[in-house]
């Protein structure tokens, strides 16, 4: 697949004139791409203004991938001109190739509210509490008057998080899952009872492709980028050169109309097959049967409350099985919307979590893919690529070589905020730092998800073109994850036997002699030297 050459040069829209004195000044931040959210009601183009910025610190705070930059930048410029064909003044700073380095939001916002003088600034809830914050702190020193509005994009608010989460000793995805799933009333039935008469169908999910590898090939999305696209895609090229990743692909949806498109093919050709594949690898198809709608539901242009009823809509039909839509849905409804109450419930506090004391430094090669093992490569060349991994590959191999390494959880944090297309810190650090490194002792999960590297051969193919061996955790040949997982049990031991689902794990340590412990900690060693 090779980018095909650039259309013509964009057909700019006129720009409806800015009124002579701004009442509402509307910030709309870069995935926040929708007319019709929350902060947008009562807007008056005769009265009100938008506003909105390409800042160098967005693309730079964590080092990000062209992608994702590309990714942002393309979404909001579309968005900025569905804006101006609606009669709308969008008052919208761009980044040139040539302007300063090291802006700043608060900087650029700072600038416009001292020009426009608003007699109120309203904006959504942002995706990240250091912009919340930021917003905040600079409104209330320039004395501007200020109005935070829930997002619409989402089936429930921080406050429905609070109040399910008061009173429990721990929080679990499934509760909260059960009881979206009876509010709102997405696959159940007239009997008040779920679909199917279970609540999740795991045990017909989640296999493995065996020998011969999925039947679908090769292609992801397939958006040809338009001019908008081209001149952002150009811009990224020259001004952030130096930052990972490549552009040679580049076919995400940055519009509301193309994400449908992505969505609509996804429901018609993968869906079906979705549950059975979840968490499957293979060699060279980064793709397979997944949705690539993140982007698309991050950044506003999809609404989940469409993406479910399309899905719910194919099983009623008897297009999809219930399986892999319930599957499908979980990941929504439920897990979606679990992480963002967990980010919000919990920060900024949980950004310095670190109940396991990791204090290594993320291997050079997360940022380069260059490495032997064949399961790394993979993962982090097919990141950098396309600015993409599934689930199972940013968990279990990248997420999961971390967290046996010992990484310092803030510095793979700010990694996976970097790389992916879909990557908002909401969405992203609960995952990260909760669910995949565990630090944070066990909000997203009961138990922190250590596997030797017999778990990514059973899934994946991987292995097969690997110089390793996944059954070996000490020698030349042994599997670094399989190493690193005695030695994780070994190094947390005491603690891990406190936790019960661990139990049946670290009892396995029992078998291990004195020289053999040694030994896993001599090339566990080894490899956190390299690292
Ligand atoms: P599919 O596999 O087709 O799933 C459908 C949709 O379900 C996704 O688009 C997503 O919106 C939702 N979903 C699935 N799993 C989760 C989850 N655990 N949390 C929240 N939503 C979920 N997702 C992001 O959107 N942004 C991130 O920055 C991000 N970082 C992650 C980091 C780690 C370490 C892990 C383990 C997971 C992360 N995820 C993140 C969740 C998940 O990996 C991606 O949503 C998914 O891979 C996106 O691809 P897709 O659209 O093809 O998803
Ligand atoms: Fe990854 Fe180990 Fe398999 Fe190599 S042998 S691909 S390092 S799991």
């Amino acid at each position: 697949m090779t980018s095909p050459s650039p259309p013509s040069s964009p057909d700019r829209l006129s720009h409806p004139a800015p009124p002579a004195h701004c009442r509402h000044l509307v910030l709309v931040f870069g995935d926040q791409l929708d007319p019709e959210e929350a902060a947008f009601d009562e807007f008056d183009p005769a009265s009100d203004v938008v506003w909105m910025a390409e800042v160098d610190q967005e693309a730079t705070h964590v080092w990000s991938t062209k992608q994702r930059i590309a990714v942002f930048l393309a979404a909001m410029r579309h968005f900025r001109e569905e804006l101006r064909l609606r009669g709308l003044h969008v008052c919208y700073t761009e980044l040139t190739p040539d302007s300063p380095p090291g802006d700043k939001l608060s900087a650029v916002l700072a600038r416009d509210l001292e020009r426009l003088r608003p007699d109120k600034v309203i904006f959504g809830r942002p995706g990240e509490w250091r912009v919340l914050e930021g917003c905040r702190r600079l409104l209330e020193k320039m004395a501007v008057p200020y109005e935070i509005r829930e997002e619409r994009h989402f089936f429930t608010t921080p406050d429905d998080f609070a109040q399910h989460a008061q009173g429990r000793k721990s929080l679990r995805l499934e509760y909260w899952y059960r009881e979206l799933r009876t509010r709102t009333g997405i696959l159940m039935e007239a009997d008040g009872q779920p679909s199917g008469g279970a609540w999740n169908f795991d045990q017909e999910n989640r296999k493995s492709f065996g020998k011969h590898g999925p039947e679908v090939s090769g292609k992801g999305p397939t958006i040809e980028p338009d001019a908008v696209t081209w001149e952002v895609l150009d811009l990224v090229r020259q001004r952030f050169a130096q930052h990972p990743g490549q552009l040679d692909h580049f076919y995400w949806p940055v519009s509301r109309a193309t994400a449908r498109v992505v969505l609509d093919q996804f429901i018609r050709d993968r869906l079906p097959n979705f549950g059975t594949w979840q968490d499957a690898m293979w060699t060279g198809e980064p793709w397979l049967y997944h949705s690539w709608i993140s982007v698309g539901l991050n950044l506003k242009l999809l609404n989940p409350r469409e993406v479910c009823a399309a899905a719910e809509e194919a099983y009623r039909a008897g297009q999809a099985p219930l399986p892999a839509v319930e599957g499908f849905i979980r990941q929504i409804l439920g897990w979606r919307e679990y992480v963002r109450g967990v980010y919000w419930h919990f920060m900024p506090e949980y950004l310095q979590r670190n109940t396991l004391k990791a204090d290594l430094p993320l291997p050079g090669f997360y940022w380069t893919g260059e490495t032997d093992y064949a399961c790394l490569r993979a993962t982090i060349g097919q990141t950098l690529e396309y600015g993409y991994a599934h689930h199972i590959q940013r968990l279990m191999v990248t997420g999961l070589y971390a967290l046996l390494l010992g990484v310092d959880p803030k510095a793979v944090h700010e990694w996976y905020l970097a790389v992916y297309v879909d990557a908002v810190e909401w969405v992203e650090l609960p995952n990260v730092l909760g669910m995949s490194q565990y630090a944070d002792g066990g909000v997203m999960g009961s138990k922190p998800y250590a596997a030797t590297g017999k778990y990514i051969q059973r899934m994946s193919n991987y292995c097969e073109s690997c110089p390793k061996k996944p059954d070996q955790k000490t020698g030349k040949d042994a599997c670094p994850f399989t190493t690193l997982y005695w030695d994780f049990l070994l190094r947390h031991e005491e603690s891990l036997r406190r936790n019960p689902r661990m139990s049946l794990q670290v009892r396995n340590l029992d078998r291990l002699g004195a020289p053999t412990r040694e030994e896993i900690r001599a090339t566990a060693a080894a490899l956190k030297q390299q690292a």
